[in-house]
């Protein structure tokens, strides 16, 4: 899969993250996977975030090393407050400090509404939405606890929500998954606005079809992939490095003034393609 070596197709090769130290939740499998190893290669040393999954995550570790950073994985549920609340502290003991939360862990329970139960409903929330706050929370306390170090930043830290198109576009029979996005597009920009003046910037990445386990039915055969091209001006589906690429410039000094954005990385999927030829 792209990103899961260091010579990727359209591998962000810069270090532009030297020295600083990042966080990627869900970071044994798709986007969260190429984005931990994107910041490595660009110079962080990284905390590798899984819930289930040691064996892949201890791989994903072994290739951040390989780029000479620090690098440990690290189980924790992110809807389970004491687990963020500890891997934030083990972080801030082994580590020094963090610089950059990548907010990324995210599933889907899908189901049309008359038959979405409430536990499916919840689990979403709870890890989509409530993970995202209680992650952004904890990074943003010793964010204001360390302040700017100017060697290493402009910024005190660095939020980034990991959205969705589902922020919004509509998705009939995933009203708790585009819920959950829509309130990520509320909670970064409430935390933007929040936290702006301590020289804590939080930004969004929102992916539009990417080729990862979540959404495999939606690529993995020639019918299902041409369907999802229609949806897709630029006429491919994306790969994790697409997003990995984007987190890290989002995260370093070069967009050191971009506060409170959502970066859509999506192929022009939210320009309204239907309309390319109606309308
Ligand atoms: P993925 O299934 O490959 O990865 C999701 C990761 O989150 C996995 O590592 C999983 O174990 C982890 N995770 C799930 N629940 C967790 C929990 N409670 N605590 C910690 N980690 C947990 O899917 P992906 O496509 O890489 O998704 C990553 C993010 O990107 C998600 O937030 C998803 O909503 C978003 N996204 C993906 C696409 C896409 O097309 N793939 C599009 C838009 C948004």
């Amino acid at each position: 899969m792209a990103g899961s070596s260091g010579e990727a197709r359209g591998a962000m090769s810069a270090r532009l993250v030297a020295g600083q130290k990042a966080l990627v939740t869900g970071a044994n499998s798709g986007i969260g996977k190429a984005t931990a190893i994107a910041l490595g290669r660009a110079g962080a040393d990284v905390v590798v975030n899984y819930v289930a999954g040691a064996d892949e995550a201890e791989k994903v570790v072994d290739e951040i090393k390989g780029f000479g950073v620090r690098a440990y994985a690290h189980q924790a549920d992110v809807s389970q407050e004491d687990q963020v609340v500890g891997m934030v502290a083990r972080m801030v003991e082994e580590l020094g400090t963090i610089d950059i939360m990548v907010a990324n862990a995210g599933l889907q329970r899908d189901a049309p509404t008359v038959d979405m139960t409430l536990a499916q409903w919840q689990k979403v929330i709870d890890v989509n939405l409530t993970g995202q706050f209680l992650c952004a929370r904890e990074a943003t306390k010793e964010f204001v606890r360390r302040g700017v170090v100017p060697e290493v930043s402009r910024a005190a830290g660095k939020i980034i929500c990991m959205s969705s198109v589902h922020q919004i576009v509509p998705w009939a029979g995933h009203a708790n998954y585009a819920s959950s996005k829509g309130g990520v597009g509320m909670l970064m920009q409430t935390l933007a606005q929040e936290l702006a003046p301590q020289r804590i910037r939080v930004n969004a990445i929102a992916p539009g079809a990417i080729r990862t386990p979540i959404n495999k039915d939606a690529w993995n055969t020639p019918e299902a992939e041409a369907d999802l091209l229609r949806l897709i001006p630029y006429r491919r589906v994306g790969d994790p490095d697409d997003i990995a690429n984007a987190v890290v410039a989002v995260a370093s000094d070069l967009l050191d003034y971009v506060v409170g954005a959502t970066l859509y990385v999506d192929g022009g999927m939210t320009l309204f393609p239907g309309f390319a030829t109606g309308g």
